[in-house]
């Protein structure tokens, strides 16, 4: 009779703590209703972006990026271009050949930010503490190299400088920055306008000339690289280490802007969506932790529950509490668990796998230094699955609230429409791209629209955009 109720009493323990296990998921869950929600808020804060009298408190800029088309073939000539702000930086050399036999020719190379130039660098996230000059005599120093590898010096080429942040632009070619996101940090950039700062580092260098043309944020080179190729390509999305999306606005709506004609590209920083508090009720304590954890604490707060470089931090913040809690890694809180940025996309990724068995799973554990029984392997894969769940629903809910919003500017009871999309988290994961556009789809019935991923838009839309940036320079010459 005593061993009976000690296997009741073992049994009770283990159901109640799968119970507790997930209440505590449960947090993540969020249902049609609350999706429907955070759409109807994301519409509330594009608004706020877009008015003139609401647009300096607004948390979702909506950013004029004074891209007033998308490419129409004609474009031609060769580019320099340059991508700060992703996984990489490089410096690329991009030959537009247009008319009947349009093609795009792409050379590059990948240069690291090398540690003379970092005060502080924590692996593995992108923590980088710089000083401006220094970064940006790097990156004149990097072209300089690219130049000279390509035989290119005494080109005077025009150029793209992709740069993945939120810049205030008053043209094509000036760009304030806002404030550094994904853990970037230089001192002194916030409130400089970085095509000037490019500029100067150029000058001061002596070595060659360059004509800055274009400053480009990441969403939009990846919504002109897909327009290049499919002309009702009119929005861009990013789904990687940051979130962000943008897209054809009417410029009329866009009330910083003067005039009324036409369409112009928005940058809408939609990463800062909640920022003003408006996703509380959705925000979990993971969430906060996450956020008080990381450099821009109180910033950035949706793309801190839907992109790639803060998934892992959320997962790993649960994981500490279950381990806390005696749930899991036998109640033991190794240094591992204590270390930032240990889930980086690519292991939440390969965890995720479907093909994968729970015995590779607590392989992957056992790489990252987590000793792990076979429960906990289960629950570390639930834990993932559900965060990564959640992400790419609220993702989609802020996606539907853009493709309706385009419906109805142009008074459409249907619309079809491309978004161009790049980035590892939605390149890599096994499941993040088919929930995000299946969230698209229920909370958007109104609209269809086709994913078209993105080859290099970095690269390939920096170029584009000084190509039509070019273009519109000589029109208005003439
Ligand atoms: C930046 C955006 C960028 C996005 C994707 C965000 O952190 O603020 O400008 O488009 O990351 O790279
Ligand atoms: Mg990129």
């Amino acid at each position: 009779a005593k061993g009976a109720a000690m296997v009741t009493a073992v049994a009770y323990r283990l159901t109640e703590q799968a119970r507790q296990i997930q209440q505590t998921m449960a947090e993540f869950r969020l249902s049609k209703a609350q999706l429907l929600e955070v759409k109807k808020r994301m519409r509330v804060e594009i608004e706020r972006g877009l008015k003139k009298d609401s647009h300096k408190e607004a948390t979702v800029k909506m950013l004029p990026t004074f891209v007033r088309s998308t490419p129409d073939g004609t474009e031609n000539g060769d580019f320099l271009a340059l991508d700060l702000g992703g996984t990489n930086f490089r410096v690329l050399l991009v030959k537009i050949r247009g008319g009947k036999k349009r093609s795009v020719e792409m050379h590059n190379k990948i240069y690291a930010i090398p540690i003379e130039v970092i005060f502080t660098a924590v692996p593995s996230l992108l923590f980088l503490f710089l000083d401006k000059d220094l970064l940006f005599d790097h990156i004149v120093h990097c072209i300089s190299d690219f130049l000279d590898y390509m035989g290119m010096k005494s080109a005077r080429l025009p150029l793209g400088f992709t740069f993945s942040f939120p810049c205030h632009q008053t043209s094509l070619d000036a760009g304030i920055l806002v404030t550094w996101t994904k853990g970037f940090k230089a001192t002194d950039c916030e409130g400089e306008d970085v095509v000037e700062l490019l500029r100067d580092a150029i000058k001061r260098k002596e070595e060659f000339e360059l004509d800055v043309v274009a400053i480009v944020n990441d969403t939009v080179g990846t919504m002109m690289t897909c327009a290049y190729e499919e002309p009702t390509c009119e929005v861009g999305l990013i789904a990687g280490t940051g979130s962000n999306a943008c897209y054809m606005e009417e410029t009329k709506n866009i009330e910083i802007v003067d005039g009324t004609e036409g369409r112009m590209c928005v940058n809408m920083e939609w990463g800062a969506f909640g920022d003003n508090g408006c996703l509380d009720d959705i925000r979990t304590r993971y969430d906060q932790a996450v956020d008080e954890n990381s450099l821009n604490e109180g910033k950035q707060r949706y793309e801190k529950m839907c992109s790639g470089m803060y998934l892992g931090e959320i997962v790993r913040q649960i994981l500490i509490d279950l381990t806390k809690r005696g749930f899991l890694f036998r109640g033991q809180i190794s240094e591992t668990l204590k270390t930032r940025g240990i889930f980086e996309t690519k292991f939440l990724s390969q965890i995720e796998s479907d093909r994968l068995a729970l015995l590779q799973v607590r392989a992957i554990l056992q790489q990252l230094g987590l000793d792990s029984t076979c429960d906990d392997s289960i629950i570390v894969k639930e834990v993932c699955g559900t965060v990564s769940r959640r992400a790419a629903q609220i993702c989609g809910a802020g996606m539907a609230a853009v493709v309706d919003k385009i419906r109805e500017n142009r008074g459409m009871d249907h619309l079809d429409i491309t978004v161009g999309v790049d980035g590892t988290l939605y390149k890599l994961h096994p499941h993040f791209s088919r929930i995000f556009q299946q969230t698209v789809k229920e909370l958007a019935p109104k609209c269809d629209v086709n994913f078209l991923l993105s080859e290099d838009g970095s690269g390939k839309g920096a170029a584009l955009i000084t190509a039509v940036g070019c273009r519109q320079r000589e029109l208005e010459a003439q």
